[in-house]
């Protein structure tokens, strides 16, 4: 059976708003045989708060068909040999949720230290030396074995610390993804990459990364797919991040105009990021021979 993966921001929605024909290309591709997942470079949210948000929107799916880095990277963790016992986290809850889900202990938030410094260290502007004084007086834990990072939107200097620490002691270092930037109602913010950045300068180390534009996100649902036995379609609105990733596990990759990529950027891509296919809708989608006879 053809597999075809979605990319879901700028795609299939942008924020609350699906976008036209989402639904119906959903409805079209499973009536018609093929086997419909869903990636997502974003660690913050759970696969299940994932299923919640597409029954929101009627675009169907379920645990077993939606892959984010957050999973993709416990499920990388839990392959591992020897498989992690002590995870620190720099990101956020789903993050942490989806790594103890496969076994795995993971600080939780209130451990880290250096949460709470005294009033002069804590006032932003005011000492620098009282902060430094604080983080080096702290009684420190035996460093964790692996740091993994992913988007923070609480990131602190203490968090910097203590990630920095453990991946000089020699922790395994992961990176859920490395998006530079994170997409949200009217502008952009810092993506999870950004404090990856942070850290491999902070040691001199290079993250493994799990999301797109490497391969591990995609394989995962192929794996969840029980195997690439007939084509595999990506549909995303990313160069970088969806064309590369989808050619790394030899995936035909449809890039649509709806999000992230101008018609300019998309024929300016070249190498890996040059799509195999360009489409401004996903009624479009149907137009292409891949989906011939849906
Ligand atoms: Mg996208």
């Amino acid at each position: 059976m053809p597999l075809a993966i979605f990319d879901m921001d700028g795609v299939l929605y942008r924020g609350s708003q699906v976008l036209p024909y989402a639904r119906e290309t959903l409805d079209r591709l499973r009536s018609a045989g093929w086997r419909v997942f869903f990636a997502t470079n974003n660690s913050t949210a759970t696969r299940g708060e994932y299923v919640e948000r597409l029954h929101s929107l009627g675009l169907g799916g379920d645990d077993e068909h939606v892959v984010t880095s957050a999973y993709a990277t416990a499920h990388h963790l839990e392959r591992r040999d020897p498989k992690p016992r002590d995870v620190l986290v720099v990101g956020a809850e789903a993050l942490r949720t989806e790594i103890r889900a496969v076994g795995i202990p993971v600080r939780a938030p209130h451990e880290l230290p250096g949460l709470d410094p005294p009033p002069p260290a804590a006032a932003d502007g005011v000492s620098p030396a009282a902060m430094r004084a604080y983080l080096t007086s702290l009684e420190l834990p035996p460093a964790p074995d692996t740091v993994v990072v992913g988007l923070d939107l609480h990131l602190t200097y203490a968090k910097l610390a203590e990630a920095q620490r453990a991946i000089i002691a020699g922790a395994l270092f992961v990176a859920s993804n490395k998006d530079r930037a994170y997409p949200v109602e009217g502008r952009f913010l810092p993506g999870a990459g950004s404090i990856v950045a942070a850290l491999e300068v902070a040691t001199d180390r290079e993250a493994l990364c799990i999301g797109k534009p490497e391969p591990f996100l995609f394989e995962e649902a192929i794996r969840r797919a029980g195997g690439a036995d007939g084509s595999v379609v990506v549909v995303g609105d990313s160069t970088d991040y969806d064309m590369v990733a989808a050619h790394r596990v030899g995936a035909t990759g449809v890039l649509i105009l709806t999000g992230l990529t101008e018609e300019d950027a998309a024929r300016r891509a070249s190498g890996a990021a040059r799509p195999d296919r360009v489409v401004r809708s996903l009624e479009e989608l149907f137009r292409l021979s891949e989906f011939a006879g849906a």
